[in-house]
């Protein structure tokens, strides 16, 4: 097929000949051949397809069979019970719901739950992601009929070794993500099951997920997904430098880089700290959620850090940020403009399901970022269309670099090695050995 009388976003006009679903010649005036369609976009703009660094997809998919409890929506605790109380228990018995946060309720526990739902096994997730709240029937079906609180703190795997696995419909999710544009995903959650990993290799080689995936765990033989920088999760409770910095060195000793996912400025701070005694690598990346003091700007610069960042939040929680963090410290929130400005290496995610998967209301927030009120939040850190655009134009291994269109070699099959990770990078930092 032809794609003719297009706009690339440098501005020129461009021609664009496509072969199974790839790119095979990039012009500014290609004839058609004998026989070929031709598509005349009328000087529409063409982009390159969107990837979303930072996502969940597994878990978007299980959200869609899921209840929301979160603000705005639900904003007391009337709503909470009421919301659970209309909820219908899903295939595997469980009433699950998503989205919670402290706000609506306080602190959640099996105590609280079961005064709204006794009967049913019910786990509520905290809107960080990191906890379930569940209640005594859950904590039963769970073998954990003793726990205290009912809080379970990171403990997905521990759940889903313990429930019966739901099909994923990453069908679904594929054709949302198709219909945003985007081509390729990072699959964000760390220390995936094996299983997991399966139903995601089966999804590509099947076709019923059509993107590109990219998993931050250790290649574990899926010829489908490509595998990138290991993610570590830091705790506060766990932040031990040492572990950390030998860990890192671990990681690039066997050829891959690190992504460290960071929610206070303490962990951003050991981050760093572990980095400059370990080194840095081509690919190593920090995911600051959300904080970066200015004084730390500098570190990354240094380091040469890809900061994968979720600009949707300002618009989907600033209320919240506005009512919660000290006016001094607003500006560290959600940090882009300062970064880029710096010359900090920024690429863009969604987080979703723990934000909205559309990349374009990420990318509105970024230029705008505007609260659902309309109030502004650390303006100063609004980006241009084109930069919060380039946020999601990077490859998944260099996801700061925005891509451009250009041909590309046909795979032979979906799973071509040609796909595979390649550390060939120029930078400073030092290369990594072969994976
Ligand atoms: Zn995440």
């Amino acid at each position: 097929m032809l794609i003719s009388n297009a706009r690339a976003i440098t501005g020129e006009t461009v021609s664009i000949r496509t072969e199974r679903d790839a790119i095979r010649e990039v012009g500014a005036c290609l004839e058609a051949q004998s026989g070929e369609d031709v598509v005349d976009l009328a000087g529409g703009t063409v982009i390159p397809g969107l990837h979303d660094h930072h996502v969940h997809l597994r878990a978007v998919a299980a959200a869609a069979d899921s209840v929301s409890v979160g603000p705005p929506a639900v904003a007391d605790a009337d709503a909470l019970r009421r919301v659970l109380r209309a909820a219908q228990p899903r295939q595997d018995g469980w009433i699950r719901a998503v989205g919670y946060h402290d706000s609506v309720a306080g602190d959640l526990d099996r105590h609280y739950l079961d005064d709204v739902i006794a009967t049913v096994p019910l786990r509520v997730q905290h809107r960080s992601g990191a906890m379930w709240i569940v209640n005594s029937a859950g904590l039963v079906e769970l073998g954990r009929p003793d726990h205290p609180t009912g809080r379970l703190f990171r403990e997905d795997a521990e759940i889903a070794a313990s429930t019966v696995p739901e099909p994923v419909d990453f069908a679904s999710v594929s054709a949302r993500l198709s219909a945003y544009g985007v081509v390729g995903v990072t699959e964000a959650t760390p220390d995936l099951t094996a299983t997991e990993l399966d139903s995601f290799e089966v999804a590509v080689r099947s076709g019923r997920l059509r993107q590109r995936v990219l998993v931050l765990s250790q290649d574990a033989g899926h010829g489908a997904l490509e595998f990138g920088p290991i993610k570590r999760i830091l705790d506060d409770d766990t932040l031990d430098l040492d572990a950390i910095t030998a860990w890192i060195r671990r990681c690039h000793g066997s050829g891959v880089a690190v992504a460290m996912h960071c929610v206070t400025v303490v962990q951003l701070v050991v981050a760093v700290a572990a980095l400059r005694t370990a080194g840095s690598a081509v690919g190593d990346r920090i995911e600051p959620f959300a904080m970066v003091p200015e004084e730390m700007i500098d570190d990354l610069v240094d380091l040469g850090v890809t900061v994968v960042t979720q600009p949707n939040f300002v618009a989907e929680r600033g209320e919240q940020y506005l009512q919660d963090i000290p006016a001094a410290d607003l500006p560290q929130l959600w940090r882009l403009a300062s970064l880029q400005r710096a010359g900090v290496a920024v690429a863009g995610g969604t987080d979703a399901p723990f934000g909205d998967l559309d990349p374009w209301a990420c990318m509105r927030a970024a230029r705008d970022r505007l609260c659902t009120s309309g109030a502004g939040l650390s303006l100063p850190e609004r980006v241009s269309a084109r930069a919060a655009l380039g946020l999601f134009l990077g490859e998944p291994l260099t996801p700061a670099r925005p891509g451009y269109l250009r041909p590309v070699r046909v795979p032979t099959s979906p799973c071509c090695p040609s796909r595979r990770p390649s550390f060939s990078v120029n930078c400073p930092q030092k290369r990594l050995p072969a994976p």
